[in-house]
């Protein structure tokens, strides 16, 4: 055998496996995107050289073939399909391109009906006289499995349809889905009682109707949506249009999944594709995977057929979202020491491609979450990625432990790796730090947030510039910045007099900031940008902010004790006012015009907050939102008004998804703030 055909043999055992655990089980032992992948391999190396192609190949077959279970066989009137899939923007185009080759204009002609890719269990149900005779599993296709009285035990399925105009006979198509709550709460009984959990809400759902008692998958929240339909021979239709079908169905009582648009154009589609995967897909209270086209004529459907097999219509693809997990293995853990002191250990990665982009870092919180989730440096681990939020170690997989090179436990240091201070925790805090104020770490930290965007903006003085500068010994404080001249930089190595003169220009240039960005780059704890505005703009000069007291500070909309406090004993320590003097004598701006608060946007409103916020820290949104009129609270409950998440939100966002509670960004809570 060549080594094409023994790797299509082995394709197709592992791609066989893995269906009968998914589909037969309810038990992957694969992710979708790894097998998502082998398919594709399979499918590749078939188009390439068709003789290795069997007659059972999993790429021309459906699900997995029903074995023997509790459940009675069920042959469907009309065939049951899957749906090809498009991971990108290309793919859709060349699934547009061979419809064209089928179907000319027609393909474009009527536009495209858009609608989620709802991640349940197929279903069919047939109605004989608009009474719910049967509800089957979609199997492979051809055969499914009885589950009608586990069907009628859904809430969401009518048993008889509504309206009028329905066939005598006619199979209603759908998912059955489950919440991600429903999904959730079945997993912690499944665990308690001892039992395997489930993966994915869809297995879940397919798990709940494959019960064999009916009062069991009864007590599960499973839903429906439908979207599709079949009429054994020639029917009369109250519908030509996907769309129109989509209606019907609603009118008939069935319910139809939201999000659904009608798009004239490809790059219509394109866009609401976009809109889905970054917006839409947060607020759902279910999972999708993705988008699935539709032409929308049914005229134009029938014309375009099924590809060979009859495995998948040409007119409907899956636009599937690009997986956000990947494996790859944990290569070393760095340790950061921040402008606070906070130690924060970084994964460093083999570089793997995650929805497109490269990933050779990603977060791991802090060092407890480590050490529970027993991370070993050289582990293969699962990184996540989703959208603009920074990459995230999700654990390692033991199973994939080299016995004969074993990874290697981490230890949390006992040292600061930059100046060797023994580290402290606070109490009550997960960080460890360094005490010590004069860490170089800190203090290079200290100086590259001074000069940053939204602090003093000083252009051209990036980070290694400012290395640079404080190994060369020409700087050590803020203030002393404003001391360097044109000469002595261009003195230095890699900085040419103009480069100089550009910097000292910049430099100059930044006195004039606001008094708001000098707080904020002064880094004063707990102050962030809009705490360092609302300060500012109420005192109007550093000379005033300096004498006031906790209780002179706490009287602003927005700044609670913790934050007064911290800068009032900012302001008490001698190095720092002399600090600000020597900055003023700089020339340094130390005013801002005053300003009244607005306040009250958010009176009455319950307001949780959850994940690390692009720029706001914990304590300054909540009391920005406190200061607004907003009561912030820990929990999630159906009294929430509405969550605020930033990266790494966890269970407090799938419980507000749950319970249908208002997810919001932190722009959106500046903006509703007034900011
Ligand atoms: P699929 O889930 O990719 O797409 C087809 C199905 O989508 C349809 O049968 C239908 O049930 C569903 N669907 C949801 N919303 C729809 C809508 N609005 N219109 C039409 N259909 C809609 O295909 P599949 O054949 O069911 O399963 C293949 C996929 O299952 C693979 O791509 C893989 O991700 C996963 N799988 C995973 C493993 C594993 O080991 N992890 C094994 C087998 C299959």
């Amino acid at each position: 055998m060549s080594d094409k055909a023994a790797r299509a043999a082995w394709l197709r055992e592992a791609l066989e496996q893995a269906s009968r655990e998914y589909y037969v089980l309810d038990r992957p032992s694969l992710s979708d995107a790894e097998y998502d992948a082998l398919f594709r391999e399979l499918r590749d190396l078939e188009r390439t050289y068709p003789e290795l192609r069997t007659a059972d190949s999993p790429t021309l077959r459906i699900g997995a073939e029903v074995g023997e279970s509790h459940l009675a066989k069920y042959a469907h009137l009309v065939p049951m399909g899957s749906l090809s899939n498009a991971f990108n923007d290309e793919e859709l185009e060349d699934w547009a391109a061979s419809g064209r080759d089928v179907a000319g204009a027609d393909f474009d002609a009527s536009g495209f009906c858009c609608e989620l890719k709802i991640d349940g269990a197929s279903m069919s149900l047939t109605y004989k006289n608009g009474v719910l005779i049967t509800g089957a599993t979609r199997g492979n296709g051809s055969v499914g499995e009885d589950v009608t009285a586990n069907v009628r035990t859904i809430r969401d399925i009518p048993l008889r349809l509504a309206g009028k105009g329905w066939p005598p006979l006619i199979e209603i198509r759908g998912e059955v889905y489950m919440t991600f709550d429903g999904f959730e709460a079945m997993n912690v009984e499944r665990a308690k009682a001892g039992e395997p959990v489930f993966a994915n809400p869809r297995n879940s759902a397919a798990g709940a109707l494959r019960q064999k008692d009916p009062s069991v998958t009864a007590k599960r929240p499973l839903r429906f949506f439908g979207y599709a339909y079949a009429v054994p021979g020639v029917a009369s239709l109250p519908f030509n249009t996907q769309w129109e079908l989509l209606d019907t169905l609603a009118r008939w009582g069935v319910p139809v999944a939201p999000h659904r648009a009608r798009c004239a154009t490809l790059a219509d589609v394109h866009a609401w594709a976009h809109a889905l995967e970054t917006t839409h897909r947060a607020s759902l209270a279910f999972a999708i995977d993705g988008g699935v086209v539709k032409v929308n004529v049914l005229a134009t459907q029938a014309e375009l057929g099924s590809t060979a097999g009859g495995r998948e219509p040409r007119w409907a693809i899956a636009r599937k979202f690009a997986p956000d997990v990947a494996e790859t293995r944990l290569v070393n853990i760095e340790i950061q020491v921040g402008r606070t002191g906070v130690l924060t250990p970084r994964a460093v990665l083999e570089p793997v491609e995650i929805g497109g982009t490269t990933v050779t870092y990603a977060t791991l919180h802090n060092f407890d979450l480590i050490a529970e989730k027993d991370l070993r440096i050289g582990d293969v681990v699962q990184v996540k990625r989703a959208g603009e939020v920074i990459p995230q170690v999700l654990g390692p997989v033991p199973d994939k432990r080299d016995a004969a090179n074993p990874p290697v436990p981490f230890r949390a240091p006992k040292k600061c790796p930059e100046c060797g201070t023994a580290v402290v925790r606070l109490a009550g805090e997960v960080a460890i730090r360094c005490p010590n104020d004069r860490c170089p770490a800190r203090h290079l930290e200290e100086l590259i947030h001074f000069t940053a965007r939204g602090a003093m903006d000083i252009r051209g003085l990036s980070e290694q510039r400012v290395r640079q500068l404080l190994e060369a010994g020409l700087i050590s404080d803020p203030a002393t910045l404003y001391s360097l001249t044109e000469d002595v930089l261009a003195a230095l190595p890699r900085l040419g007099d103009k480069s100089a003169q550009q910097l000292v220009a910049a430099i100059d240039a930044s006195k004039s900031q606001p008094l708001s960005r000098l707080l904020f780059g002064l880094g004063i704890p707990d102050v962030g940008e809009e705490t360092a505005k609302l300060l500012a703009r109420r005192f109007g000069t550093a000379n005033e902010l300096a004498a006031a007291t906790s209780d002179d500070i706490e009287g602003i909309h927005g700044i609670g004790p913790s934050i007064a406090s911290s800068v009032t004993a900012w302001f008490a320590d001698a190095e720092n006012r002399a600090l600000v003097k020597a900055l003023a004598r700089h020339g340094v701006n130390m005013t801002e015009p005053r300003r009244a608060e607005s306040e009250g946007a958010l009176l009455g409103k319950k307001i949780v907050i959850t994940g690390t916020l692009p720029t706001l820290g914990r304590t300054e949104a909540k009391e920005l939102a406190e200061g607004a009129g907003g009561k912030v609270t820990d929990s999630v409950s159906k009294n929430t008004d509405f969550l605020v998440v930033g990266a790494d939100a966890g269970s407090k966002l799938d419980k507000a998804h749950a319970l249908g509670v208002e997810v919001i960004d932190e722009a959106e809570l500046l903006r509703r703030i007034g900011r």
